[in-house]
């Protein structure tokens, strides 16, 4: 099989606005816009993977209701336009918060590719329970759709020994990694590009540049991750990574980088 042929395509499906400060200590204190990016794998063999799927209208009736409008009070969200629906063969879900499944209705029928410990545990929950996990129910279909694959069992990865990792379709394509800290379960994905190893880690950090540098959030930023101590640990371990590999690229979900083909 050949390697390194993933083609990548990315989107930006609506965004927030968020003092920048609290993204990242170093930066002013100004509001910036935090983009919900998503991104299109075209991988040989495989065929197309979305890689979460952004905020869409979907996201606007799942938080009409109290308690979820506060979600809307607390996250400003702007989406200009409905994103339009792909023909992709697998949905990627990195972990549940709104900016990633804030479109997952429009794929109920595409198989998922889920972390198994997220969705197992806020399935459970309602009303400010699920709030508090920044977990939007009804963003959730009910039912997962068929030929779907549960990621749980993580074991070695080709690109560190620091993380853990699945082959999604066990023919060394596509990697998800475990990324404990910002939410339950959270995975990141990896896969080989031309130019080399690409890790696109969700919300591991804000931004690429904040990695590199080594500029986590503030204290209020780390307040909002699940695990303040899990994120740090995982933050400074992605921060040697691509320190220390000059072919490896990090993608963020909210940061300015991109690395459309
Ligand atoms: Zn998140």
């Amino acid at each position: 099989m050949q390697r390194g042929g993933v083609k990548i395509k990315s989107y930006k499906w609506g965004y927030c606005k968020q003092i920048a400060k609290v993204a990242c200590r170093n930066a002013p204190l100004k509001k910036q816009k935090f983009w919900a990016r998503v991104l299109l794998l075209e991988i040989p063999g495989v065929g197309k993977v979305l890689v979460d799927t952004g905020y869409s209208a979907h996201f606007f009736e799942a938080t009409q209701q109290f308690p979820y409008r506060l979600y809307r009070y607390l996250t400003p969200v702007v989406l200009e336009e409905d994103p339009a629906i792909l023909l992709v063969d697998y949905v990627l879900i990195t972990h549940l918060h709104p900016d990633h499944i804030g479109g997952l209705h429009n794929y109920a029928d595409t198989p998922w590719i889920y972390p198994k410990k997220g969705v197992d545990m806020l399935k459970k929950l309602k009303g400010l329970k699920a709030l508090r996990q920044g977990f939007i129910p009804p963003l959730l279909p009910s039912k997962i759709p068929e030929g779907s694959q549960a990621v749980s069992e993580f074991g070695a990865t080709p690109f560190s020994d620091q993380f853990l990792a699945v082959d999604v379709f066990g023919n060394d394509q596509l990697y998800a990694f475990d990324l404990p800290g910002h939410a339950v379960g959270q995975m990141g994905v990896a896969f080989r590009d031309k130019k080399g190893w690409v890790l696109y880690v969700a919300d591991a950090a804000w931004s690429a540049k904040a990695v590199f540098e080594g500029t986590p959030p503030n204290a209020l930023g780390l307040l909002a991750q699940n695990s303040r101590r899990e994120y740090l640990e995982t933050f400074w371990k992605l921060h040697k990574l691509i320190n220390e590999n000059s072919d490896i690229t990090i993608l963020t979900t909210h940061g300015e980088e991109g690395r459309d083909e």
